[in-house]
């Protein structure tokens, strides 16, 4: 079915603490179609972990609702079954289990599958191949560069084909090459695995490689974008820098851009008046 709900929220809030209170969501209703890759933006402390713990049951909320897959988590008799069934987890600092190679890493989540310990084997073998570490088997996490270990970590998520992978600040660590490469390798996943991709991320740049940006402020959703073309996109984010909201207020100054005069003794010229019709459009 097209456009079918895998994550719902409705009015979720989490209070943490007893004497001084932290209202880390405040109210948050928010839907998510399946095979969707939504981004989680927000400064620190804005929610963006604690949504995503909520969403993959990880904890629970003080009020609302979280619903996943059809299954209202307040009434999942197991939790436990639930998340390794149906959430794989990707977190910025990658929990692989040092001692363990690569494959034994991947492995572990299949544990719990009646499955012989060959087809296991082979299972996260193909795991770690689909993710581009075929050759890398047998190596220790110490013996992995960070992307490496990230694309383990991801790799372990997917073991048990998740509807659903939460990913808090999976690059977050990672230098700017291995972070693309990390985000590349969730989007062919998201295309062709078709698995629903929820990442939080700092960086704009990830956040434009997603279809929808939610952005979190003092746990509640402030703004939510579609993501457009690369073009929108930057007329976006012109329109809300300071230079672009000069130009929708029509400050009275003189305005230029790389030599292109768009105010000119407070009044726009041809170029501003289209760049605030333009900026008034997006
Ligand atoms: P983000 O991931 O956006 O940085 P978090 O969801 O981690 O934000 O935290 C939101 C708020 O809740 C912050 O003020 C944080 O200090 C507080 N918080 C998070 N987890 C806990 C906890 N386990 N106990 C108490 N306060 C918490
Ligand atoms: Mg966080």
């Amino acid at each position: 079915m097209e456009n079918e709900t895998i994550v719902e929220t409705r009015e979720l809030a989490k209070v943490y603490g007893d004497g001084a209170e932290v209202r880390a969501l405040d109210g948050v209703t928010l839907r998510i179609t399946q095979k969707e890759f939504v981004s989680v933006m927000g400064p620190s402390g804005s929610g963006k972990s604690t949504l995503l713990h909520l969403i993959g049951a990880l904890d629970r909320p003080t009020s609302g609702q979280v619903i996943v897959a059809g299954q209202d988590l307040a009434k999942v008799k197991n939790l436990d079954r639930f998340r390794s069934q149906t959430v794989g987890f990707v977190f910025q600092l990658h929990n692989l289990i040092p001692t363990l190679t690569a494959l034994e890493n991947v492995e572990i989540p299949l544990y719990e599958q009646r499955i012989s310990g060959r087809e296991r084997r082979e299972r996260a073998r193909e795991l770690l191949e689909l993710v581009g570490l075929g050759e890398r088997l047998r190596h220790l996490p110490s013996a992995l560069s960070g992307g490496e270990r990230q694309r383990v970590a991801i790799a372990r998520a997917l073991a048990n084909k998740p509807a659903l992978v939460l990913a808090d600040e999976p690059t977050g660590d990672l230098d700017s090459q291995s972070g693309a490469e990390v985000i590349g390798l969730m989007h062919e996943l998201n295309r062709e695995l078709g698995t629903t991709v929820i990442v939080v991320t700092h960086d704009p740049a990830v956040a434009r490689q997603t279809e929808r940006i939610v952005v979190l402020d003092s746990g509640r959703i402030v703004r939510e974008d579609v993501v457009g073309d690369p073009y929108s996109e930057d007329l976006k984010m012109l329109k809300n820098s300071p230079l672009g909201r000069a130009v929708l207020e029509g400050i009275e100054v003189d305005l230029t851009i790389e030599g292109t005069v768009l105010y000119r003794n407070g009044q726009p010229t041809e170029a501003g008046r289209f760049l605030r019709e333009m900026l008034e459009r997006i």
